[in-house]
């Protein structure tokens, strides 16, 4: 908001409020409204929705207007900045780096400021769209394995994910800024990194891990009111993400779990485990939405162990059943938390 407030000097907020820029990953589109923004505020929005890293060359001025939908990466920059010159360049520690130069790719030395979108569909002509504010909470623990490092994991290019599978429903999740958690009950986190250890052994695990973190993870006052993603380092026992129907939470680890930290071990933009894991992340906001598990192979809400074949993660395809269901709780703006908003099947 800060920056934002710099570039513009506040006073046309309302005017770029309405702008939207959103990605989607596995297609590599654009759809885009942007009308009269600075290079720099337009690069920023790219950079929020994508996670991509952004570096621009000091002192380019220009102003931005555009609309369409679903156009290739490239094809979309280039329409939007005209005759500035533009590169992808691949990262080595995984995905995008956008360079935005005037005369030599070097001279873009400047490390461009994510500017976060606002969450409201303010002038958004789709009013079937529901919009649905996350909060995000990295857990924060004096033991490693739990302690989550905001800087390891850019959600957005997850959640730009997820919408990528939820835009068949016309819901769309908006990540807040992240937030720290501190477990609810000193003795549970105790209990939760003890799982951890050489010795334990995995059927203890399994026996007792989610009963540890009912007790860890706190009871939220406004559960059932708020759609919540908690991030924590990482599990004794793997899973990708799991939805806490009493709680209101999508957790996640950073990383899958212990035992599999590979290099770097966490989430990376663009890479096969990303899009796995932005489909798992999808799944549990299915669950958060109310979807049970179904047998359909290729289906979101696919039960993990009835899957067939390859890759990793769920499918994407949502039928209309499950599309009208999810939607009616999206109506009501916070997740189905047995007890505090029943609905049929509870
Ligand atoms: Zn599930």
């Amino acid at each position: 908001m800060r920056l934002i407030c710099l570039v513009l000097g506040c006073m046309a907020w309302d005017a770029w409020s309405a702008n939207q820029v959103v990605w989607h990953p596995k297609a590599r589109t654009f759809d885009l409204r942007v009308k009269d923004v600075p290079l720099e505020v337009f690069l920023g929005m790219i950079k929020a929705e994508t996670g991509w890293e952004v570096k621009v060359e000091p002192g380019l001025q220009r102003v931005v207007s555009g609309k369409f939908r679903d156009k290739p990466a490239a094809d979309a920059i280039r329409l939007m900045l005209g005759r500035v010159r533009f590169a992808f360049l691949p990262r080595v520690e995984g995905g995008t780096r956008l360079i935005v130069y005037a005369g030599s790719m070097r001279g873009a030395t400047r490390a461009v400021a994510a500017v976060e979108q606002t969450a409201a569909d303010d002038g958004n002509p789709d009013e079937a769209l529901f919009h649905l504010p996350v909060k995000i909470h990295y857990m924060k623990s004096r033991y490693v394995s739990i302690n989550a490092d905001a800087k390891i994991t850019d959600l957005r290019p997850l959640f730009a994910g997820a919408n990528e599978i939820w835009g068949q429903g016309k819901i769309r999740f908006s990540p807040g800024r992240p937030e720290q958690l501190l477990p609810a009950n000193v003795a549970a986190e105790k209990e939760f990194a003890d799982l951890f250890k050489p010795n334990v052994p995995s059927a203890y695990v399994r026996l007792h891990q989610s009963r540890i973190l009912h007790r860890m993870i706190p009871d939220f006052p406004d559960r059932g009111k708020v759609f919540r993603v908690v991030v924590l380092y990482t599990m004794p026992d793997a899973f990708g993400a799991v939805y806490m129907p009493k709680k209101g939470v999508v957790l996640m680890p950073q990383v899958k779990f212990a035992g599999l930290i590979d290099k770097g071990g966490v989430w990376k933009d663009g890479s096969p485990v990303f899009f796995a894991q932005s489909n798992i992340l999808a799944h549990e906001l299915g669950h958060a939405l109310g979807l049970p598990h179904v047998s359909t192979q290729g289906n979101l809400m696919i039960d993990g162990r009835l899957r067939e074949g390859g890759g990793v993660g769920p499918g994407t395809k949502l039928n209309e059943k499950q599309i009208q269901a999810a939607r009616a709780q999206a109506k009501t703006g916070g997740p189905r938390v047995s007890g505090i908003n029943p609905q049929a099947g509870d």
